[in-house]
């Protein structure tokens, strides 16, 4: 009697340390990381709103941040008509003055953003998905040659319009001496690509929920890229846009205030974050379509919506997983275990025991997910509120097989 006591004890204490080890781990994540917020403005052109633009520029200039502008060079005088000459609209000269004053002073990070940001299938719209090789590579010379002459320094970074490109464009872009490109996610990717990948990721309502799953995740350079363009604002069209600049000028000021977040342009990024490589960009994509969606949402927390997720993040998910089937296979075997030990002492407890604690955690688990907000207090909760019944129902049907075989004899 002495050694079954001595055991069920010693089991009993190894669980509870587990639990604590385990729960010790994951709230020590998010502690001390800075959190790299990344701002893309698109479709800088002649026909872009300067009003905008100033209010954004005199913003970030106080903040002393740099912000990214994706250039369109050139822009087209009349939609409907062919991209020839005449119809080639580059920058006024006011707004290549604007740029390069924002450039010369740090505040603009100048990207070439397309050509003339015109959609050759309006279907899915894209400036190049789709066009030959040798027109994507002229496209993309000449809007770089120009971008070059312009702000006096080397272009080598690159925003698809729409997002949208394909394997012509990363070729191209390879051979002009690109170094990054930066589209939305679910782009193509080759393993071997030598270019650098850095997709938006959210808009500018999402900004706070993004910070707080950076917070929480096991990242160690947590990065979230917001995307804006003029026709966001409720200043430039009160229908299409969204946001007001007070608005965003407070949650620019919001981050500002935060001691943990670090506010960056693309080039800044491709500076500071050690990988941006093809595999994380298509990790992401995966994370996204295939293994969230078999994992409760308290386990990833969207994260990978609004974050640009590192690789490790996988292996995180592993580990969440084989946490939980540790507890649920603890949970199964101690309650069994228990059930084994006095279920054939007594039917009151062993119906008791069995039908109780299935009661029990149907209650526990209706308290849990009634509202769906459930972290890692909940989820071990619940785990063991599974574990428990199912250990005991087992040993339950057991006891009644080895109780009435010898009646039947
Ligand atoms: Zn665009």
């Amino acid at each position: 009697m002495k050694t079954r006591a001595s055991s069920k004890i010693f089991i009993l204490t190894l669980f509870f340390v587990i639990l604590l080890a385990l729960t010790g781990c994951a709230q020590q994540s998010g502690t001390q990381k800075q959190i790299n917020v990344v701002f893309r403005y698109d479709d800088y052109s002649s026909k872009s709103t300067t009003e905008i633009e100033q209010r954004i520029i005199d913003l970030f200039h106080d903040d002393g941040i740099s912000i990214t502008f994706g250039v369109i060079p050139f822009s087209l005088v009349d939609d409907t008509l062919e991209q020839s000459g005449a119809n080639l609209l580059q920058l006024t000269p006011e707004k290549e003055a604007f740029l390069k004053a924002g450039f010369e002073s740090g505040v603009i990070d100048v990207v070439l953003h397309g050509y003339t940001h015109k959609a050759i299938n309006p279907e899915v719209p894209s400036e190049f998905t789709g066009s030959d090789y040798s027109t994507q590579l002229e496209k993309i010379t000449e809007g770089k040659k120009y971008l070059e002459s312009l702000i006096n320094a080397p272009i080598t970074l690159f925003i698809p319009p729409w997002n949208r490109y394909d394997l012509n464009t990363l070729q191209a872009l390879e051979e002009l001496g690109f170094s990054t490109i930066s589209a939305g996610e679910g782009g193509e990717a080759p393993e071997t690509s030598k270019l650098e990948y850095l997709p938006a990721t959210i808009d500018l309502t999402q900004i706070q929920a993004a910070v707080s799953v950076a917070r929480n995740s096991s990242d160690k350079q947590p990065l979230i890229v917001v995307l804006l363009h003029d026709y966001d604002f409720k200043e430039h069209n009160q229908e299409r846009g969204y946001i007001t600049l007070p608005e965003f000028s407070d949650q620019v000021n919001w981050l500002a205030s935060q001691s943990d977040v670090r506010m960056l342009s693309v080039t800044q990024a491709t500076q500071i974050i050690t990988d941006l490589s093809p595999q994380r960009y298509l990790l992401n994509t995966q994370n996204c379509q295939r293994i969230y969606r078999y994992l409760p949402v308290p386990l990833h927390g969207e994260a990978c919506k609004l974050q640009y997720q590192e690789p490790a993040t996988l292996r995180t998910i592993l580990k969440i997983s084989s946490f939980y089937l540790a507890i649920l296979l603890l949970g199964f075997g101690i309650s069994f275990v228990a059930g084994y030990l006095i279920f054939p002492r007594s039917k009151f407890l062993m119906n008791l025991g069995t039908f109780g604690s299935m009661a029990l955690s149907l209650v526990v688990l209706i308290y849990l997910f009634h509202d769906l907000e459930i972290y890692l207090r909940g989820m071990i909760i619940s785990t063991v509120a599974v574990s428990v019944p199912l250990g005991l129902l087992v040993c339950y049907q057991l006891v009644k097989k080895r109780a009435k075989a010898p009646q039947e004899k």
